[in-house]
Protein backbone atom coordinates (compact mmCIF):
# COMPACT_ATOMS: atom_id res chain seq x y z
CA UNK A 1 0.00 0.00 0.00
CA UNK A 2 1.92 3.45 -1.14
CA UNK A 3 1.97 5.95 1.52
CA UNK A 4 -0.25 8.70 2.24
CA UNK A 5 0.69 12.35 1.50
CA UNK A 6 -1.56 15.76 1.74
CA UNK A 7 -0.03 17.43 -0.87
CA UNK A 8 -0.56 21.70 -0.42
CA UNK A 9 -1.64 23.09 -4.31
CA UNK A 10 -1.40 26.53 -5.23
CA UNK A 11 -2.79 25.83 -8.93
CA UNK A 12 -2.92 23.60 -11.80
CA UNK A 13 0.92 23.91 -13.36
CA UNK A 14 2.20 23.51 -10.13
CA UNK A 15 0.50 20.58 -9.23
CA UNK A 16 1.10 18.56 -12.09
CA UNK A 17 4.90 18.94 -12.00
CA UNK A 18 4.66 17.82 -8.32
CA UNK A 19 2.36 14.56 -9.38
CA UNK A 20 4.80 14.01 -12.20
CA UNK A 21 7.28 13.65 -9.53
CA UNK A 22 5.00 11.59 -6.33
CA UNK A 23 1.88 10.15 -7.67
CA UNK A 24 3.36 6.60 -8.24
CA UNK A 25 4.98 6.45 -5.10
CA UNK A 26 2.24 8.16 -2.78
CA UNK A 27 -1.47 8.44 -2.33
CA UNK A 28 -2.41 11.57 -2.59
CA UNK A 29 -4.98 14.13 -1.51
CA UNK A 30 -4.67 17.63 -2.68
CA UNK A 31 -5.27 20.31 -0.40
CA UNK A 32 -5.77 23.74 -1.83
CA UNK A 33 -5.35 26.41 0.53
CA UNK A 34 -4.47 29.90 -0.97
CA UNK A 35 -6.20 32.68 0.93
CA UNK A 36 -3.17 34.79 -0.53
CA UNK A 37 -4.67 34.88 -4.09
CA UNK A 38 -5.91 38.21 -5.14
CA UNK A 39 -8.65 38.46 -6.78
CA UNK A 40 -11.64 35.86 -5.57
CA UNK A 41 -12.24 35.47 -9.14
CA UNK A 42 -8.62 34.46 -9.71
CA UNK A 43 -8.69 32.29 -6.82
CA UNK A 44 -12.00 29.92 -8.51
CA UNK A 45 -10.51 29.98 -11.87
CA UNK A 46 -7.04 28.73 -10.13
CA UNK A 47 -9.34 26.48 -8.26
CA UNK A 48 -11.56 24.99 -10.76
CA UNK A 49 -8.33 24.13 -13.00
CA UNK A 50 -7.06 22.18 -10.19
CA UNK A 51 -9.64 20.38 -8.88
CA UNK A 52 -11.42 19.41 -12.87
CA UNK A 53 -7.93 17.74 -13.28
CA UNK A 54 -8.22 16.05 -9.60
CA UNK A 55 -11.75 14.98 -10.46
CA UNK A 56 -10.73 13.93 -14.01
CA UNK A 57 -7.42 12.02 -12.53
CA UNK A 58 -9.54 10.33 -9.99
CA UNK A 59 -7.48 12.33 -6.83
CA UNK A 60 -9.00 13.19 -3.91
CA UNK A 61 -9.44 17.20 -4.02
CA UNK A 62 -9.96 19.09 -0.67
CA UNK A 63 -10.53 22.91 -0.21
CA UNK A 64 -9.25 24.80 2.78
CA UNK A 65 -10.52 28.04 3.85
CA UNK A 66 -10.88 31.58 1.90
CA UNK A 67 -10.04 34.20 4.21
CA UNK A 68 -7.57 36.80 2.70
CA UNK A 69 -8.17 39.31 6.16
CA UNK A 70 -6.52 36.85 8.27
CA UNK A 71 -3.75 35.88 5.05
CA UNK A 72 -3.10 39.37 5.18
CA UNK A 73 -3.03 39.92 9.17
CA UNK A 74 -0.25 36.94 9.16
CA UNK A 75 2.10 38.47 6.47
CA UNK A 76 1.90 41.99 7.41
CA UNK A 77 3.93 41.99 10.33
CA UNK A 78 7.02 42.50 8.02
CA UNK A 79 8.02 45.96 7.91
CA UNK A 80 6.98 47.43 4.56
CA UNK A 81 5.60 44.15 3.88
CA UNK A 82 3.35 45.32 0.59
CA UNK A 83 6.73 46.63 -1.01
CA UNK A 84 8.76 43.65 -0.95
CA UNK A 85 10.37 41.87 -3.69
CA UNK A 86 9.04 38.69 -4.13
CA UNK A 87 10.89 36.16 -2.77
CA UNK A 88 11.56 37.89 0.59
CA UNK A 89 10.13 38.19 3.77
CA UNK A 90 6.34 38.96 2.86
CA UNK A 91 6.69 35.39 0.67
CA UNK A 92 8.07 33.35 3.22
CA UNK A 93 5.21 34.68 5.87
CA UNK A 94 2.94 33.69 2.59
CA UNK A 95 4.97 30.24 2.55
CA UNK A 96 4.37 29.43 6.72
CA UNK A 97 0.77 30.52 6.56
CA UNK A 98 -0.12 28.44 3.66
CA UNK A 99 2.10 25.15 5.26
CA UNK A 100 0.97 25.51 8.64
CA UNK A 101 -2.26 25.15 7.32
CA UNK A 102 -1.68 21.66 5.53
CA UNK A 103 0.21 20.56 8.20
CA UNK A 104 -3.08 21.12 10.63
CA UNK A 105 -4.82 19.56 8.59
CA UNK A 106 -2.49 16.46 7.55
CA UNK A 107 -2.46 16.07 11.71
CA UNK A 108 -6.54 16.31 12.27
CA UNK A 109 -6.84 13.76 9.22
CA UNK A 110 -4.27 11.23 9.60
CA UNK A 111 -1.33 11.88 7.31
CA UNK A 112 1.93 11.23 8.38
CA UNK A 113 3.79 12.83 5.46
CA UNK A 114 2.80 16.73 4.14
CA UNK A 115 4.22 18.80 1.00
CA UNK A 116 3.46 21.93 -1.22
CA UNK A 117 3.67 21.91 -5.05
CA UNK A 118 5.37 25.31 -4.34
CA UNK A 119 8.62 24.44 -5.46
CA UNK A 120 7.29 24.13 -8.93
CA UNK A 121 6.92 27.60 -9.72
CA UNK A 122 10.35 29.23 -12.05
CA UNK A 123 10.56 32.45 -9.59
CA UNK A 124 10.09 29.89 -6.22
CA UNK A 125 13.54 29.13 -3.92
CA UNK A 126 13.21 25.52 -3.09
CA UNK A 127 15.39 25.89 -0.44
CA UNK A 128 13.24 28.86 0.71
CA UNK A 129 10.00 27.05 1.00
CA UNK A 130 11.74 23.41 2.24
CA UNK A 131 13.29 25.03 5.10
CA UNK A 132 9.99 26.69 6.28
CA UNK A 133 8.13 23.23 5.42
CA UNK A 134 10.91 21.27 8.01
CA UNK A 135 10.52 23.72 10.32
CA UNK A 136 6.66 23.27 10.83
CA UNK A 137 7.32 19.79 10.01
CA UNK A 138 9.45 19.43 13.31
CA UNK A 139 7.51 21.59 15.24
CA UNK A 140 4.10 19.52 14.90
CA UNK A 141 6.01 16.11 15.40
CA UNK A 142 5.10 15.38 11.09
CA UNK A 143 7.19 14.70 8.29
CA UNK A 144 7.58 17.09 5.20
CA UNK A 145 8.71 16.05 2.02
CA UNK A 146 11.42 18.62 0.52
CA UNK A 147 11.43 18.48 -3.00
CA UNK A 148 12.14 20.82 -6.25
CA UNK A 149 9.46 20.08 -8.50
CA UNK A 150 10.72 22.11 -10.96
CA UNK A 151 13.52 20.16 -11.62
CA UNK A 152 13.84 16.46 -12.93
CA UNK A 153 11.74 16.93 -16.02
CA UNK A 154 8.62 18.41 -14.03
CA UNK A 155 8.32 22.43 -15.40
CA UNK A 156 8.25 20.56 -18.96
CA UNK A 157 5.99 17.81 -18.58
CA UNK A 158 3.57 20.59 -16.79
CA UNK A 159 3.84 23.06 -19.29
CA UNK A 160 3.05 20.60 -21.87
CA UNK A 161 0.17 19.11 -20.08
CA UNK A 162 -1.11 22.36 -19.92
CA UNK A 163 -0.38 23.39 -23.38
CA UNK A 164 -2.47 19.83 -24.30
CA UNK A 165 -5.21 20.21 -21.84
CA UNK A 166 -5.87 23.64 -21.95
CA UNK A 167 -5.12 24.42 -18.81
CA UNK A 168 -4.71 28.03 -17.27
CA UNK A 169 -1.51 29.56 -16.47
CA UNK A 170 -1.13 32.51 -14.61
CA UNK A 171 1.18 34.83 -15.11
CA UNK A 172 1.54 36.60 -11.53
CA UNK A 173 2.24 34.86 -7.91
CA UNK A 174 -0.84 35.32 -6.74
CA UNK A 175 -1.51 38.18 -4.02
CA UNK A 176 -2.49 41.70 -5.02
CA UNK A 177 1.25 42.58 -4.12
CA UNK A 178 2.59 40.39 -6.86
CA UNK A 179 -0.87 41.35 -9.35
CA UNK A 180 0.18 44.79 -9.40
CA UNK A 181 3.13 44.47 -11.55
CA UNK A 182 1.35 43.05 -14.37
S1 LIG B 1 4.26 37.24 -4.14
FE1 LIG B 1 3.39 35.17 -4.03
S2 LIG B 1 4.47 34.09 -2.35
FE2 LIG B 1 4.83 36.31 -2.16
S3 LIG B 1 3.25 37.03 -0.75
FE3 LIG B 1 2.45 37.33 -2.83
S4 LIG B 1 1.31 35.44 -3.26
FE4 LIG B 1 2.59 35.02 -1.48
Amino acid sequence: MKPKLLLHTCCAPCLLSALFHLKDEYEITVFYFNPNIYPGKEYQKRKSYAEKYCSENSIRFVEGDFNPAEWLSFVSKAENFAKLPEGGERCSSCFEFRLRKAADYAKENGFSIFCTTLTSGANKKASQINAIGEKIAAEMKIRFLSKDFKKGGGYEFSRKECMRLGIYRQNYCGCMYSFKKN
